[in-house]
Protein backbone atom coordinates (compact mmCIF):
# COMPACT_ATOMS: atom_id res chain seq x y z
CA UNK A 1 0.00 0.00 0.00
CA UNK A 2 2.68 2.36 -1.04
CA UNK A 3 3.49 4.82 -4.09
CA UNK A 4 -0.80 5.25 -5.18
CA UNK A 5 0.47 7.52 -7.98
CA UNK A 6 2.56 4.80 -9.69
CA UNK A 7 2.76 5.83 -13.19
CA UNK A 8 0.17 2.86 -14.86
CA UNK A 9 1.85 1.08 -17.47
CA UNK A 10 2.34 -2.61 -18.96
CA UNK A 11 5.52 -4.10 -18.05
CA UNK A 12 5.34 -7.12 -20.33
CA UNK A 13 8.75 -9.69 -19.80
CA UNK A 14 8.54 -13.03 -21.67
CA UNK A 15 11.17 -14.66 -19.93
CA UNK A 16 13.67 -17.77 -20.74
CA UNK A 17 15.11 -19.29 -17.56
CA UNK A 18 18.44 -20.56 -18.67
CA UNK A 19 20.76 -23.32 -16.92
CA UNK A 20 17.82 -24.71 -15.08
CA UNK A 21 18.59 -28.54 -15.13
CA UNK A 22 16.12 -30.43 -17.69
CA UNK A 23 14.36 -27.32 -18.92
CA UNK A 24 13.47 -26.13 -21.79
CA UNK A 25 10.67 -23.84 -22.09
CA UNK A 26 10.36 -20.47 -21.54
CA UNK A 27 8.27 -18.32 -18.85
CA UNK A 28 5.31 -15.94 -19.87
CA UNK A 29 5.65 -13.21 -17.15
CA UNK A 30 2.68 -10.45 -17.42
CA UNK A 31 3.48 -7.83 -14.96
CA UNK A 32 0.70 -4.66 -14.99
CA UNK A 33 -0.86 -2.18 -12.13
CA UNK A 34 -4.14 -3.13 -10.81
CA UNK A 35 -7.02 -0.49 -8.60
CA UNK A 36 -6.79 2.53 -7.51
CA UNK A 37 -3.43 1.93 -5.44
CA UNK A 38 -1.76 0.51 -8.07
CA UNK A 39 -0.29 -2.98 -6.87
CA UNK A 40 1.62 -4.93 -9.10
CA UNK A 41 -0.51 -7.93 -10.27
CA UNK A 42 1.19 -10.76 -11.87
CA UNK A 43 0.53 -13.82 -14.14
CA UNK A 44 3.47 -16.48 -14.18
CA UNK A 45 2.79 -19.47 -16.99
CA UNK A 46 5.00 -22.03 -18.92
CA UNK A 47 4.58 -21.11 -22.47
CA UNK A 48 4.23 -24.92 -23.07
CA UNK A 49 2.43 -26.26 -21.08
CA UNK A 50 0.01 -22.81 -20.84
CA UNK A 51 -0.64 -23.62 -17.09
CA UNK A 52 -0.20 -20.15 -15.21
CA UNK A 53 -0.86 -18.54 -11.29
CA UNK A 54 -1.64 -15.39 -10.54
CA UNK A 55 -0.09 -13.17 -7.92
CA UNK A 56 -1.82 -10.69 -6.34
CA UNK A 57 -5.23 -9.92 -8.33
CA UNK A 58 -6.31 -6.70 -6.30
CA UNK A 59 -8.51 -5.28 -8.71
CA UNK A 60 -9.36 -5.03 -12.69
CA UNK A 61 -10.16 -8.91 -13.04
CA UNK A 62 -11.32 -8.25 -16.77
CA UNK A 63 -7.87 -7.25 -17.37
CA UNK A 64 -6.39 -10.06 -16.15
CA UNK A 65 -9.14 -12.39 -17.61
CA UNK A 66 -7.66 -10.69 -20.87
CA UNK A 67 -4.36 -11.49 -20.37
CA UNK A 68 -5.22 -15.04 -19.89
CA UNK A 69 -7.51 -15.38 -22.70
CA UNK A 70 -5.10 -13.45 -24.85
CA UNK A 71 -2.49 -16.14 -23.76
CA UNK A 72 -4.51 -19.03 -23.48
CA UNK A 73 -3.92 -19.97 -19.79
CA UNK A 74 -5.41 -22.09 -17.58
CA UNK A 75 -5.40 -20.84 -14.45
CA UNK A 76 -4.24 -23.24 -11.60
CA UNK A 77 -3.49 -21.24 -8.46
CA UNK A 78 -4.20 -17.81 -7.25
CA UNK A 79 -1.24 -16.71 -4.57
CA UNK A 80 -1.85 -13.50 -2.46
CA UNK A 81 1.08 -12.05 -0.96
CA UNK A 82 -0.81 -10.11 2.08
CA UNK A 83 -4.34 -9.92 2.96
CA UNK A 84 -4.59 -5.85 2.25
CA UNK A 85 -7.22 -4.93 -0.02
CA UNK A 86 -5.19 -3.77 -2.83
CA UNK A 87 -3.67 -7.36 -3.30
CA UNK A 88 -6.95 -9.37 -2.63
CA UNK A 89 -9.56 -7.40 -3.56
CA UNK A 90 -10.38 -9.32 -6.83
CA UNK A 91 -9.25 -13.15 -5.78
CA UNK A 92 -12.78 -14.27 -5.25
CA UNK A 93 -14.09 -12.55 -8.44
CA UNK A 94 -11.08 -14.24 -10.44
CA UNK A 95 -11.46 -17.98 -8.58
CA UNK A 96 -14.92 -18.27 -9.85
CA UNK A 97 -14.11 -17.67 -13.18
CA UNK A 98 -11.08 -19.79 -12.66
CA UNK A 99 -12.39 -22.26 -10.51
CA UNK A 100 -8.56 -21.88 -8.95
CA UNK A 101 -7.97 -22.26 -5.61
CA UNK A 102 -6.33 -18.97 -3.17
CA UNK A 103 -3.61 -19.45 -1.16
CA UNK A 104 -2.38 -16.86 1.48
CA UNK A 105 -0.20 -17.54 4.57
CA UNK A 106 -2.93 -17.88 7.82
CA UNK A 107 -1.16 -15.37 9.80
CA UNK A 108 -3.04 -12.91 7.60
CA UNK A 109 -6.72 -14.49 8.19
CA UNK A 110 -7.34 -12.14 10.60
CA UNK A 111 -6.16 -9.09 8.45
CA UNK A 112 -8.85 -10.64 5.58
CA UNK A 113 -11.69 -10.60 8.10
CA UNK A 114 -10.98 -6.69 8.07
CA UNK A 115 -11.38 -6.26 4.42
CA UNK A 116 -14.68 -3.99 5.51
CA UNK A 117 -12.07 -1.71 7.36
CA UNK A 118 -9.31 -1.95 4.86
CA UNK A 119 -12.20 -0.58 2.18
CA UNK A 120 -12.99 2.19 4.29
CA UNK A 121 -9.05 3.13 4.77
CA UNK A 122 -8.73 3.95 1.00
CA UNK A 123 -12.59 4.89 -0.27
CA UNK A 124 -13.23 1.42 -1.45
CA UNK A 125 -16.60 -0.60 -1.87
CA UNK A 126 -16.42 -3.48 0.47
CA UNK A 127 -15.73 -6.80 -1.59
CA UNK A 128 -17.29 -10.16 -0.56
CA UNK A 129 -16.18 -12.13 1.79
CA UNK A 130 -12.62 -14.12 0.51
CA UNK A 131 -12.13 -17.69 1.14
CA UNK A 132 -8.85 -19.03 1.67
CA UNK A 133 -8.58 -22.73 -0.02
CA UNK A 134 -4.89 -23.08 1.45
CA UNK A 135 -2.41 -21.63 3.64
CA UNK A 136 1.28 -21.34 2.53
CA UNK A 137 4.00 -21.17 4.08
CA UNK A 138 8.10 -21.06 4.21
CA UNK A 139 9.14 -24.53 2.46
CA UNK A 140 5.95 -24.72 0.63
CA UNK A 141 6.24 -24.59 -3.60
CA UNK A 142 3.87 -23.30 -6.18
CA UNK A 143 4.23 -23.65 -9.37
CA UNK A 144 2.70 -22.70 -13.21
CA UNK A 145 3.48 -26.10 -15.29
CA UNK A 146 7.39 -26.29 -14.85
CA UNK A 147 8.42 -22.99 -13.14
CA UNK A 148 8.22 -23.35 -9.23
CA UNK A 149 8.61 -20.77 -6.69
CA UNK A 150 9.51 -21.48 -3.23
CA UNK A 151 7.28 -19.61 -0.19
CA UNK A 152 9.18 -17.64 2.04
CA UNK A 153 7.20 -16.36 4.85
CA UNK A 154 8.49 -12.20 5.54
CA UNK A 155 6.19 -11.10 8.45
CA UNK A 156 6.40 -7.17 9.23
CA UNK A 157 4.67 -5.49 6.62
CA UNK A 158 1.75 -8.00 7.71
CA UNK A 159 2.11 -10.90 10.00
CA UNK A 160 1.25 -13.58 7.08
CA UNK A 161 3.50 -12.13 3.91
CA UNK A 162 5.17 -13.96 2.16
CA UNK A 163 7.30 -13.58 -0.62
CA UNK A 164 7.45 -16.02 -4.11
CA UNK A 165 11.00 -16.66 -5.23
CA UNK A 166 11.51 -18.24 -8.42
CA UNK A 167 15.38 -19.85 -8.01
CA UNK A 168 15.78 -20.82 -11.97
CA UNK A 169 14.52 -17.82 -13.26
CA UNK A 170 15.88 -15.16 -10.07
CA UNK A 171 13.27 -13.57 -9.74
CA UNK A 172 11.32 -12.20 -6.33
CA UNK A 173 7.85 -11.34 -5.86
CA UNK A 174 8.01 -9.55 -2.85
CA UNK A 175 4.54 -8.33 -2.36
CA UNK A 176 4.72 -5.05 -0.09
CA UNK A 177 7.90 -6.34 1.96
CA UNK A 178 10.25 -4.32 -0.20
CA UNK A 179 10.26 -1.25 -2.96
CA UNK A 180 13.01 -0.17 -5.17
CA UNK A 181 14.46 2.23 -2.25
CA UNK A 182 11.73 1.61 0.17
CA UNK A 183 10.06 -0.92 2.24
CA UNK A 184 6.62 -1.97 3.53
CA UNK A 185 4.71 -0.02 5.90
CA UNK A 186 5.20 -1.39 9.30
CA UNK A 187 1.90 1.17 11.25
CA UNK A 188 -0.97 -0.86 9.89
CA UNK A 189 -2.49 -3.27 11.75
CA UNK A 190 -0.34 -6.67 12.37
CA UNK A 191 2.79 -4.82 10.87
CA UNK A 192 6.08 -4.70 12.66
CA UNK A 193 9.62 -3.19 12.30
CA UNK A 194 11.29 -5.26 14.19
CA UNK A 195 9.90 -7.97 12.12
CA UNK A 196 10.10 -6.60 8.71
CA UNK A 197 13.90 -5.70 9.42
CA UNK A 198 14.57 -9.62 10.45
CA UNK A 199 12.67 -10.70 7.12
CA UNK A 200 14.77 -7.93 5.13
CA UNK A 201 17.86 -9.06 6.26
CA UNK A 202 17.68 -12.82 7.56
CA UNK A 203 15.47 -13.53 4.31
CA UNK A 204 15.62 -11.59 1.19
CA UNK A 205 18.86 -10.50 1.20
CA UNK A 206 20.42 -13.67 1.86
CA UNK A 207 19.37 -14.10 -2.16
CA UNK A 208 22.00 -13.30 -4.49
CA UNK A 209 22.10 -10.01 -5.48
CA UNK A 210 21.59 -10.37 -9.45
CA UNK A 211 17.59 -11.66 -8.51
CA UNK A 212 15.31 -9.35 -10.07
CA UNK A 213 12.60 -8.09 -7.70
CA UNK A 214 9.01 -7.37 -8.29
CA UNK A 215 7.77 -5.45 -5.81
CA UNK A 216 4.00 -5.25 -4.06
CA UNK A 217 3.79 -1.24 -6.14
CA UNK A 218 6.43 0.43 -7.93
CA UNK A 219 8.95 -0.68 -10.29
CA UNK A 220 11.33 -3.71 -10.90
CA UNK A 221 14.67 -3.42 -8.85
CA UNK A 222 17.23 -6.14 -7.85
CA UNK A 223 18.39 -7.29 -4.51
CA UNK A 224 22.41 -6.39 -5.58
CA UNK A 225 20.75 -2.37 -6.16
CA UNK A 226 18.76 -2.21 -2.96
CA UNK A 227 21.52 -3.91 -0.47
CA UNK A 228 23.44 -1.16 -2.21
CA UNK A 229 20.86 1.91 -1.99
CA UNK A 230 17.99 1.28 -0.25
CA UNK A 231 18.13 3.81 2.87
CA UNK A 232 16.68 1.05 5.11
CA UNK A 233 18.74 -1.54 4.35
CA UNK A 234 22.25 -0.19 4.10
CA UNK A 235 24.05 -1.18 7.03
CA UNK A 236 26.13 1.33 9.07
ZN1 LIG B 1 0.07 -4.01 1.76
Amino acid sequence: MLNPDASRKLLCVTQTAEGAAGYNGSMIHEIFPVGPLQCNCSIVADETTREAMVIDPGDDIEDVLALIAKHNLQVKQIVITHAHIDHVGGAMKLRAATGAPILLNQNDYALLKMLDVQAAWIGMETPAPVEIDQSITTGDIVKAGSHTASILHTPGHTEGSICLYFAAEQKLIAGDTLFAGSIGRTDLPGGSMQKIMQSLHGTVLALPDDTVVVPGHGPLTTIGEERENNPFLIQR
